[in-house]
């Protein structure tokens, strides 16, 4: 468990549903990870049996309205038409939300076609490139290029948006102090004074930091990913293999554990979780994170079902 002692409520929940590779073993379930913040619920990829992992959570499929798929290999999105089908059946009519990079539309629209699935939502389909790609008045969602194999792969970083304060001093050194143009500033994020455009974001600063998690997906160890996860609070990273497999895992386009665990180290991460485990370490999946916290101590091998309360 996390606890920051600047967030108060326990808002966010993170559930490992799934954290094997490409076949799931007796342990461990195809790649899939509920993240539950405030009232949102959505998903990180949603490999075969995803579903059927969040009933075993406590948590409830109907709910979940939108998923984010890091790549088209089948572990990461076989689940999918499955949970479609069982938000039909419980009667959901709000839209479910799919991104993914571009080919995703394809897969989704057999399911989105379905004649047969029993549904009375919406289903819309995101291609999405690296940059924002989603922001309400909770959170913001930026995609960010990943390399794996010859697969367009994409990674995700989920920020917290926090309240701001009005920075007075800036203000005061543009003339707005005491103007009540202020009020419309901190409600629409910007205003126009005297010909020019404002920003709230250049004359506020925020109450406290907001929580920022980042998930990879597959990949090799890359620039993009350790850019991406600068100062997170926490970087969910695959770590397919041991260092003694590490010509296969850049072969097959992974990382091992200890270049996860640099990764952790340079970018400043608060901690480390590695997934995406090959079923080579059912036994002992602790030598996966004996090698990574040789270089980055808050490391941890994630398993089915683990929960991270923050
Ligand atoms: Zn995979
Ligand atoms: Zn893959």
């Amino acid at each position: 468990m996390l606890k920051r002692p600047d967030v108060k409520l326990e808002s966010m929940e993170i559930t490992f549903l799934g954290t094997s590779t490409s076949t799931p073993t007796k342990l461990r379930g195809h790649p899939a990870i509920h993240v539950k913040f405030l009232n949102h619920n959505l998903l990180w990829d949603c490999g075969e049996g995803a579903q059927r992992q969040m009933i075993l959570a406590g948590i409830s499929p109907f709910r979940v309205s939108q998923v984010y798929i890091t790549h088209e290999h089948g572990d990461h999105l076989l689940g999918l038409g499955g949970l479609i089908q069982t938000q039909g059946f419980l009667g959901r009519k709000e839209p479910l939300t799919v991104f993914g990079p571009r080919g995703i539309k394809k897969y989704v629209d057999f399911f989105a076609n379905w004649k047969y699935s029993f549904r009375d939502f919406k289903i819309e389909v995101r291609e999405i490139k690296e940059g924002a790609v989603y922001e309400d008045q909770d959170y913001t969602i930026t995609a960010f290029k990943t390399d794996h194999l010859n697969c367009p792969a994409l990674g995700y970083v989920f920020e917290e948006k926090v309240e701001v304060n009005l920075d007075k001093a800036k203000l005061k050194r543009m003339g707005l102090e005491g103007n009540p143009l202020c009020k419309e500033l901190k409600e629409r994020g910007k205003v126009q004074w005297k010909g020019r455009t404002f920003y709230l974001k250049d004359l506020s600063k925020p109450v406290r930091k907001g929580l920022k998690i980042v998930y990879t997906g597959d990949s090799v160890s890359c620039e993009e990913i350790e850019k991406a996860a600068k100062s997170a609070d926490i970087l969910i990273c695959e770590a397919t293999f041991a260092e003694d497999m590490k010509e296969k895992a850049r072969e097959y386009g992974h990382m091992t554990a200890k270049e996860a665990a640099r990764i952790a180290k340079r970018a400043g991460v608060d901690r480390l979780i590695l997934t995406h485990i090959s079923p080579r370490y059912e036994e002992d999946p602790k030598i996966i994170e004996k090698e990574a916290r040789e270089i980055f101590r808050n490391s941890d091998v994630a398993s089915d079902f683990m929960r991270i309360e923050i």
